[in-house]
């Protein structure tokens, strides 16, 4: 891990950034001589530069900053938009001064990117998941649906398994339904974890498949009704994992999503992704704007049908977080391209490997 790129680290006997003319005049009683003694004082005392600051001040203690956040995975784009709001919330306050005035200014500069980061990553919404599946299934007497979607290989089924893990624990019935119909081997797969945590004490999951080749969509809606009859109160729908650029599978999850109205969709991600990460959130957004299908209407507040309403992603879950180490940009890019909370994060392989996400402790990666 790097340090001190923003805060520390420095010697302020050497602070810099004004510039200074480093050819001190042997001590004659020249005007220069004096003028420059003088220059030397007024800047490491900090009273050479204007009394509030401007943005050229900033320029460069941002630049080491946007250049820290860029090295951390946070998208340049995305960098630079949060220099720039950093920018606008310290131009023409009071500039620092006294003995260090550089030290100061990256003090100031890093305690006002923490905000702003901190404002990017909290949830606007509540993301206690197990109390709004409680409010769903008492209220509207329904199982409550999250589908899992995502690129291939990212984790999709393995973080769907640690959440039925989760809500096992919790007391809730699971019924995981097998709508990856494409890749073979997916079902399997998730009949080994139903399998597996079928052992747990008092669990009650099954597994809803239909093999392959089929349409995903009817299968979902199946085991929505299937979970409904048989008493369970969460369905995990797993998807196919697909390129965003994959045409008729982007299509394909729109109609699922589109059909099923789940409560949640959710957006399996890597940690580690980077920069692709907002070309995939982008194209599965605007894919499941785009191919409503015809004639589906959507469910509305009481159950009733109503007119479609385009779906976008609710939310994510950023799988491999415990293999980043410090680059741990992408929680940024989530979040910042959607508005959408992340629900939890992946921090290994086993079915325990799931933590929320803790905002501070992403904040002070990025900018130690
Ligand atoms: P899918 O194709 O998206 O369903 O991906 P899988 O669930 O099959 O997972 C792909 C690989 O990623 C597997 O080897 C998983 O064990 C691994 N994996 C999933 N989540 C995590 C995580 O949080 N941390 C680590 N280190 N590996 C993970």
């Amino acid at each position: 891990m790097e340090t001190g790129a923003v805060d520390g680290g420095d010697s302020d006997g050497g602070d810099s950034d004004g510039g200074s003319d480093g050819g001190r005049d042997t001590a004659d009683s020249s005007t220069r001589g004096w003028s420059s003694a003088l220059q030397d004082v007024l800047q490491r005392w900090g009273l050479s530069h204007p009394a509030t600051l401007t943005a050229a001040r900033l320029a460069p203690v941002l630049e080491t900053v946007r250049t820290q956040l860029v090295q951390r995975n946070v998208p340049n784009a995305i960098a630079a938009h949060l220099t720039a709001a950093v920018c606008r919330g310290l131009e023409g306050r009071a500039a620092p001064r006294g003995l260090h005035p550089t030290r100061a200014l990256r003090r100031l500069v890093a305690v006002e990117m923490q905000t702003v980061l901190s404002q990017i990553l909290s949830p606007k919404t509540s993301i206690d998941l197990l109390r709004e599946m409680r409010r769903v299934q008492r209220s509207e007497q329904r199982p409550y649906t999250i589908v899992f979607v995502g690129v291939n290989g990212v984790g999709k089924s393995t973080n769907l398994a640690k959440v039925a893990f989760w809500l096992l624990h919790n007391g809730q019935r699971v019924l995981i339904a097998a709508c990856d119909t494409f890749r073979s081997g997916a079902v399997e797969q998730l009949r080994v974890h139903v399998r597996n945590l079928s052992a747990m004490e008092g669990a009650t999951i099954a597994l809803f498949e239909r093999g392959y080749g089929k349409d995903a969509a009817a299968i979902a809606k199946e085991a929505q009704a299937y979970a409904a009859a048989h008493g369970f109160d969460v369905v995990l729908i797993d998807t196919a994992g697909r390129m965003q650029d994959n045409q008729p599978l982007m299509k394909s999850l729109a109609k699922l999503v589109a059909v099923n109205q789940p409560d949640r969709v959710l957006f399996v991600g890597e940690a580690l992704v980077g920069n692709a990460a907002l070309d995939q959130l982008q194209k599965f957004n605007q894919a499941l704007r785009d191919h409503v299908p015809a004639g589906v209407g959507g469910r509305g507040l009481a159950g009733a049908t109503s007119a479609p309403v385009p779906r976008q992603i609710d939310g994510f879950i950023l799988s491999k977080f415990d293999t980043v180490d410090d680059r741990v940009g992408t929680a940024i890019s989530m979040t910042f391209t959607t508005g959408q909370p992340i629900y939890f994060v992946g921090t290994g392989q086993t079915y325990a490997d799931l933590r929320r996400m803790n905002v501070k402790l992403i904040v002070r990666t990025l900018l130690q």
